[in-house]
């Protein structure tokens, strides 16, 4: 029999902009490809985060109205998230996934949305502007070059215990001014690249399923 990844999407009905929804579409095509069956499960409001059965988290991005939705559901998700991502779980965050990873969010219309903190960047605002276009950065965990396309009003900095997904090379990233992109710690990405990141940066996801197969193969060994 197969061997299966499980897969949660995490608020995939509410967090889904600009095609966000593709990565998954390439993750389970990339785990084919290495001889795994994919199941994916929505987890969303209302719905329990169960840290022990999964191996790779999608947690998109999406408009302020669902993020606000969601920042207040995800309160109940924080302690089992948090173990997940300490625990070496693979997880994309992208946008407003990403944010809401770090400790909080001011929003467009000034408002401060809780994200679970279990990274230490937080997200302020613009007033009347937002960065977008398109984007290149370079990664020197994995020495590789992404690209995307970036629209978000929130500016991120980052706090003492992660890393940047990358340095821009091109583009505005996590706040115009540092040049650095998204977010790095344990097997958890953050990151603003839209278009989806997957899609145009095959290496990437093929990082990230191989990551989640290591992980779910030490898991099985640990268990028997
Ligand atoms: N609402 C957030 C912002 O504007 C996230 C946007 C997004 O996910 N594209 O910063």
């Amino acid at each position: 029999m197969k061997k299966t990844l499980r897969i949660a999407h995490l608020y995939g009905n509410l967090m889904n902009t600009y095609g966000d929804n593709g990565n998954l579409l390439m993750f389970q095509h990339l785990a084919k490809d290495a001889g795994y069956q994919t199941q994916t499960d929505l987890v969303s409001i209302g719905n329990d985060f169960d840290p022990k059965i999964y191996d790779f988290v999608l947690f998109g991005g999406g408009q302020d109205y669902e993020q606000k939705l969601v920042a207040q559901d995800l309160q109940s998700k924080k302690q089992s998230l948090t173990r997940y991502i300490e625990d070496y779980g693979v997880i994309l965050g992208v946008c407003g996934g990403f944010q809401l990873l770090g400790e909080y969010y001011i929003n467009a219309a000034g408002h401060r949305l809780e994200g679970i903190a279990a990274l230490d960047h937080y997200t302020l605002n613009q007033v009347n502007s937002r960065f977008i276009g398109d984007i290149e950065l370079y990664n020197d965990r994995f020495d590789q070059k992404y690209f995307g396309y970036e629209n978000h009003n929130g500016r991120t900095f980052l706090g003492e215990n992660t890393q940047p997904l990358g340095m821009v090379n091109q583009g505005q990233g996590n706040n115009g001014e540092d040049k650095t992109e998204g977010v790095m710690y344990k097997n958890t990405f953050g990151t603003y690249l839209h278009g989806p990141v997957l899609v145009r940066n095959r290496h990437f996801g093929q990082q990230l399923v191989d990551l989640a197969i290591d992980r779910s193969n030490k898991r099985q060994a640990s268990n028997s």
